[in-house]
């Protein structure tokens, strides 16, 4: 069900850096929506009928290689949005967009959100940043499926959720992960286990929570900085 958006309830980062005038005229085309764990936004192909501004969902781009599960190659949350093949004039989603923290959204249509990018210089200014982010975390996480341990790989992808979805705890089951992080369910049961081990998570019934964010980003690998200083640039 779509609510109007009151102000105190957009946390989105990309939203709240424009000027208040822009972000006013902006306001009344936003809708307030829920969006659930495993909820598809776009599969591959797909047109592109809103984009999305995160508050506290945390939505994962995957994309398909055929044989296998799909992979994921970058993660939206409250500092981005869904959708940004339409801030470069393409109106077809190239991957997959997929929910994997349940939590609220700011939706608008492709025409609201044409309209917008074409008026606001401010939108375009922190929608061409956050492109520019997002090309570096997908170039990162490339890098990163190619080089680093999974343990390490584990430790940044738990730490970019907590950053991104405000929420230490998350729900993501052994398979999930597997999946995304594109290795065996076995690699990520022992990296899991490690990181309990450390007492830097505490892992219960698909549930994660993280009791050591220093400890955890000592684990992590280099990538995690560098994504999260891409965001903050
Ligand atoms: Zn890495």
């Amino acid at each position: 069900m779509l609510m109007p958006a009151r102000t105190d309830q957009i946390a989105n980062h990309l939203l709240a850096a424009l000027p208040r005038k822009d972000f006013q005229r902006l306001h009344p085309t936003l809708d307030l929506v829920t969006l659930t764990f495993g909820e598809v936004l776009y599969e591959s192909g797909d047109a592109i009928r809103h984009v999305y501004f995160p508050n506290d969902a945390l939505v994962s781009l995957l994309t398909l290689v055929e044989g296998h599960p799909a992979l994921e190659v970058g993660v939206v949350g409250r500092e981005g949005m869904v959708g940004t093949p339409l801030a470069l004039g393409i109106v077809n989603s190239p991957g997959c967009a997929l929910t994997q923290g349940s939590g609220t959204a700011m939706r608008m249509t492709s025409s609201h959100f044409h309209k917008a990018f074409r008026d606001s210089p401010p939108l375009r200014r922190e929608v061409y940043r956050y492109i520019h982010a997002l090309m570096i975390q997908v170039m990162q996480t490339a890098a990163c499926n190619r080089f680093h341990m999974v343990e390490a790989r584990l430790a940044r992808r738990l730490l970019m959720a907590d950053d991104y979805a405000l929420s230490n705890t998350l729900h993501l089951t052994h398979e999930f992960l597997a999946n995304i992080l594109g290795v065996r369910r076995v690699g990520v049961t022992k990296a899991a286990h490690t990181l309990q081990q450390q007492n830097l998570i505490s892992y219960s019934r698909g549930d994660i929570t993280i009791l050591d964010r220093n400890g955890l980003e000592a684990a992590a690998c280099s990538c995690y900085k560098i994504i999260k200083n891409a965001v903050n640039a």
